[in-house]
């Protein structure tokens, strides 16, 4: 099934490569490579230069006869030297991506479940993680070996197999799937979003998350209106959801964007024309500005999360906004990552083994949780997500042994609310929104 796809590939990467190549792409992403310098020749393995069928098939398009003038091989009048390096380029980018796309979907040894016991205490049911971050291609310039791309790229590193393994192991059936899609590499990211499902139908629920330069202070954190829509006409129907979109000031990149501004409010009809859900991570003090969107757009179902509004230098440290904008506005969810003592500790500085020792001694990070989410969650039965913010940060939080500690302790947080509301927090409000947005 995978390689029948490669003329479709060929044909999403060759345009864009066409442009890209003639000047080296910029480096976009905190994963990418930083090289600014073209390809050159002399620095490419022969691995890569060596040509296969693909590569035989796409070159014969520009063909060996010489240009005189205005010919129908060449209509342009490209001079033939141009126009063999493009060709050359061509046949690097092509292999390039044959080898990212093989290794993102390459199959992976993992390891089978093991039997669980549960006591009563504990909840049993099924799970959709609504806060899964995928990895993204590598941004680089195409035709150097694996190590000359830093960052864990999926298709250098990593395989979407370790997601699928992750769900598989802690017994999660699916979950909502943050995709990148950017410059320059906008068609190959939606092409292996598109493989993603074929290869794992019905355990990613895709949502486009579609970064405008947000590292430079004069980028964005979404593209706008006009560009998000030529994004999702490439493949109508793939997405199920828009984000998740960062609206708070992203530290020397992008300013915060509030809801209501120009640029997202230009963004709802092309969303709610998709029948998108939207994803926010909300930044400080945009209750008012984030209630004017819900306010404005009643057919689209938002879901934000982050602590944003809850701890922050002006807020008071409670979930009072939170519920206020829950109670106010029924098209809206909370999604609760921050379980497991109320800290955050998927992240860089933590190391796997810290996170599992964590785990040691349920009471105290029990008893927190409780205190913070319970009435919380019990007063919001219907408007509350389970997430957990992995696949990005540290490599370890998609691991399996992670995976196992992170969720043994959540069905045992998820136990002890009350049993009228945990399918609901587990997985029905997020099965009952696919249904919504389908
Ligand atoms: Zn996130």
């Amino acid at each position: 099934m995978v390689k029948a796809k490669w003329g479709l590939l060929l044909a999403a990467v060759l345009i864009p490569l066409l442009i890209s190549c003639a000047q080296p792409p910029e480096d976009t992403s905190e994963n990418g490579i930083s090289t600014k310098e073209p390809v050159k020749e002399q620095e490419i393995p022969e691995q890569i230069k060596e040509t296969d069928s693909s590569i035989k098939a796409t070159s014969a398009i520009s063909g060996d006869s010489q240009p005189t003038g205005r010919d129908t091989n060449n209509p342009a009048g490209i001079p033939q030297q141009e126009e063999s390096k493009e060709s050359e380029q061509e046949k690097i980018a092509v292999s390039h991506w044959k080898r990212v796309f093989a290794k993102a979907l390459e199959e992976i040894n993992c390891p089978p479940p093991p039997k669980r016991n549960f006591s009563d205490k504990y909840y049993k049911g099924p799970m959709i993680d609504t806060h899964i971050h995928i990895q993204s291609l590598p941004d680089g310039a195409p035709g150097f070996p694996d190590e000359y791309y830093t960052g864990s790229n999926l298709g250098i590193k990593q395989s979407i197999a370790e997601w699928v393994c992750m769900m598989d192991y802690e017994g999660t059936n699916s979950s909502f799937a943050f995709f990148a899609v950017w410059d320059p590499i906008r068609d190959e990211s939606l092409e292996i979003v598109k493989g993603i499902l074929e290869a794992y139908p019905g355990r990613f629920i895709p949502f486009i998350m579609p970064p405008d330069r947000d590292g430079d202070p004069d980028g964005y954190p979404t593209v706008d209106a006009g560009e998000l829509e030529g994004m999702l006409q490439v493949y109508p129907g793939l997405f199920k959801g828009y984000g998740e979109i960062g609206l708070y000031g992203h530290p020397g990149g992008a300013p915060a964007l509030p809801p209501d501004s120009p640029r997202l409010m230009e963004i709802y009809p092309v969303v709610q024309k998709s029948d998108l859900l939207v994803y926010f991570h909300l930044g400080e003090g945009q209750k008012e500005s984030f209630e004017r969107a819900l306010k404005a757009n009643p057919d689209i179902t938002f879901i934000f999360h982050g602590d944003q509004l809850i701890d922050c230098g002006s807020c008071d440290k409670t979930l009072d906004d939170v519920a206020d904008i829950l109670e106010n506005h029924p098209n809206v969810f909370y999604g609760i990552d921050e379980l497991y003592g109320d800290i955050h500790l998927l992240r860089q500085d933590v190391s796997k083994e810290e996170f599992i020792a964590h785990f040691k001694d349920y009471r105290p990070l029990l008893k927190q949780d409780l205190a913070r989410w319970k009435d919380f969650i019990e007063t919001h039965p219907n408007q509350v997500l389970w997430g957990t913010d992995r696949g990005v940060g540290p490599v370890w939080s998609i691991d399996p042994e992670v995976a196992i500690v992170l969720n043994n302790y959540t069905r045992y947080f998820i136990g002890h609310l009350n049993p009228a509301v945990q399918e609901r927090f587990a997985y029905k409000n997020a099965e009952n929104l696919l249904g919504e947005a389908s």
